[in-house]
C-alpha cells in the first residue's frame, strides 16, 4: 500500500518546506516537490493543500487505568489511545506501576496485558518504582534491555509512591551503570501533608485548598533537591509536570551550570490556574498534582518553553469522572483522585495558545509535542520527524480550522472537560499511524489492537543537554 500526501507544508522541528510525502507500507519512502509529476504513483492520494504535514504527536506522560485513591483512571488503552489519535497523538508512553512489595516485572506484565491487543496507536512504558531495594535495582537493568529505560520516583505521596532521598540516590546511581533515566515527581510531599492537615483541621475542605496546600516553594525545593542528587550521582534527571516558577528557576539554574536537567510542563499549567479550583466542589474537576498555580506563573512557563529550559509538553492524562470518582473527595480535598483528562487536546491547545497566540513558532510547537519527546525517550528518528525511513506516523493538520472543546464531543471516556467551551484554532484532519489512516475528518478508521509496543533505547543525554 502506497499513500501520497500531496501539496502540504511539511513542518519539522528544524524547518518547514512545501513538499509531498510518499508512504510505502509503514514508513516514509520519499519526500520531494510534486512527486506525482516525477512519476511516483500511489494507491491513495491525500490532498494536504493549505495544511501542515507534521510528525504524529507523542505524549510521554499518560496514566491509562491507573489505580489511585481507591479507584481507577477511566480511560483504557483502547479508549485513551483512540482519543489520543483524534487529537493527532500517535504514540504514548504510559507509566507501568510497581505495587509496593511486588516486583517491577509484575507491574510491567500487568501493563503489557492492559495495552496489548487494545491500543489503537503505538505505546511504550516508563516504570514507576514504589520500592528501591536490591531486587528492584537489579530488575532495572533488565527493563532497560527490554526497552523500558526510564523510571519514575516521587518525593510526593508519602505512604504510597514516596521515596526518600537515599532511595532516589540509589536508583540514580544505578542508571549511571545501565544508561537509564530517572524521572521525578518533585514536590515535598511530607511538608504538603502537614499543611493539608492544617487546612482540613481549620475547616478548609474544598478542592481550592488542594491548590493552597501544595506551595510552589515545595515544588521548587524538591526540584532543586533531586537535581542536586542527580548531579551528585553524575546522571541526567527529568522533572515531570513542572508547574511553578520556583521549580523552573531550579531547572534553569541547573542547566546554566551545565547539569543534565530536563523538564516537561503540561497544558493545564499553561492555560488553567488556581482560580479554576474555586467554585465550590466543582473545583474537583481541576484537582491534580502539582496543582494549578496562580496566573502569574504562566508567562514564565511559556518563556521556559521558548528558551528550552522546558523541553517537552506532555499531558499527565489521568481522567476520573466528576460523578462517582472525583466525588470521593466531598468533604475532604485530600480524598479527591488526582488527575485530569488531556490526551486528546494537547496538540490543539499548544497550537492555539502557542503558535496562534504568538508565543512559539510552529516548528517549536512540533518540537515540543513530538520531536523532543522522541529524542528524550529513545524513539528518534523512527518517531518524531517527517523524514525518509521514519514510521509514517503523520498528521495532516489544518492550522485555520476552529473547534470548540467539549465533553459532549470529545473521545476520552470521562464526563467533563477542563476546557469546556474553549474555542481553539487548529485541528487534525487526517491522522496516520504507521501508514494506516486512523482518523479522517472526525471519523475513526483505526483498529483496536493495531498499536504496537515501542521498544525504546536510552537517549544520548550528553548530546541533548
Ligand atoms: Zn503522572
Amino acid at each position: 500500500m502506497r499513500t501520497l500526501i500531496a501539496n502540504g507544508t511539511i513542518v519539522n522541528a528544524d524547518g518547514s518546506q512545501a513538499a509531498d510525502v510518499l508512504i510505502d507500507g509503514e514508513t516514509i519512502a520519499a519526500i520531494g516537490a510534486d512527486l506525482a509529476a516525477t512519476g511516483v504513483t500511489a494507491d491513495e492520494t491525500i490532498d494536504a493543500s493549505g495544511r501542515y504535514v507534521i510528525p504524529g504527536a507523542i505524549d510521554v506522560h499518560t496514566h491509562m487505568e491507573l489505580p489511585f485513591g481507591g479507584t481507577f483512571a477511566k480511560d483504557t488503552f483502547e479508549t485513551g489511545t483512540r482519543a489520543a489519535a483524534f487529537g493527532g497523538t500517535t504514540s504514548i508512553v504510559d507509566f507501568a506501576v510497581q505495587s509496593k512489595g511486588a516486583s517491577l516485572r509484575a507491574g510491567l506484565d500487568a501493563w503489557h496485558a492492559k495495552a496489548e491487543g487494545n491500543a489503537v496507536v503505538d505505546y511504550g512504558f516508563h516504570m514507576i518504582m514504589s520500592d528501591v531495594n536490591d531486587g528492584t535495582l537489579a530488575e532495572m537493568d533488565q527493563l532497560v534491555a527490554e526497552g523500558i529505560p526510564d523510571f519514575k520516583l516521587f518525593t510526593a505521596y508519602p505512604g504510597v509512591f514516596y521515596s526518600d532521598d537515599g532511595a532516589i540516590f540509589r536508583a540514580m546511581q544505578r542508571t549511571r551503570e545501565n544508561g537509564g533515566l530517572i524521572m521525578m515527581h518533585a514536590e515535598n510531599g511530607m511538608a504538603i501533608d502537614v499543611v493539608a492537615a492544617d487546612e482540613v483541621a481549620a475547616g478548609h475542605t474544598d478542592p481550592y485548598y488542594h491548590g493552597v496546600a501544595r506551595y510552589p516553594i515545595f515544588e521548587g525545593e524538591a526540584t532543586n533537591r533531586v537535581i542536586r542528587l542527580a548531579e551528585a550521582a553524575g546522571v541526567p534527571v527529568y522533572i515531570v509536570h513542572l508547574s511553578a516558577r520556583d521549580a523552573l528557576d531550579a531547572v534553569r539554574a541547573a542547566r546554566d551550570r551545565g547539569a543534565m536537567a530536563f523538564a516537561e510542563t503540561c497544558p493545564q499549567y499553561l492555560f488553567l490556574s488556581l482560580d479554576d479550583l474555586g467554585n465550590g466542589f466543582d473545583g474537583a474537576k481541576f484537582v491534580c498534582s502539582p496543582p494549578m498555580r496562580s496566573k502569574d506563573h504562566q508567562p514564565e512557563l511559556w518563556a521556559g518553553l521558548r528558551r528550552d529550559d522546558l523541553q517537552v509538553v506532555s499531558t499527565d492524562h489521568c481522567p476520573f469522572d466528576f460523578h462517582g470518582q472525583k466525588e470521593l473527595g466531598r468533604g475532604d480535598f485530600r480524598k479527591i483522585p488526582n488527575g485530569l483528562p488531556g490526551v486528546e487536546d494537547r496538540l490543539d491547545l499548544m497550537h492555539d495558545g502557542g503558535v496562534v497566540g504568538g508565543r512559539i513558532s510552529r516548528e517549536r510547537w512540533v518540537e515540543i509535542c513530538s520531536t523532543a519527546p522522541a529524542r528524550m525517550f529513545g524513539m528518534y528518528p523512527r518517531k518524531g520527524s517527517v523524514s525518509v525511513g521514519a514510521d509514517a506516523d503523520l498528521v495532516v493538520y489544518d492550522p485555520d480550522r476552529k473547534r470548540t472543546i467539549s465533553a459532549r464531543t470529545h473521545h476520552m471516556d470521562v464526563d467533563y472537560s477542563c476546557y469546556e467551551g474553549r474555542v481553539v484554532q487548529g485541528a487534525s484532519d487526517v491522522v496516520l499511524s504507521r501508514g494506516s489512516v486512523v482518523v479522517r475528518n472526525g471519523e475513526f478508521h483505526g483498529r483496536k489492537g493495531a498499536g504496537r509496543f515501542i521498544k525504546r533505547t536510552p537517549a544520548d543525554f550528553v548530546r541533548l543537554a
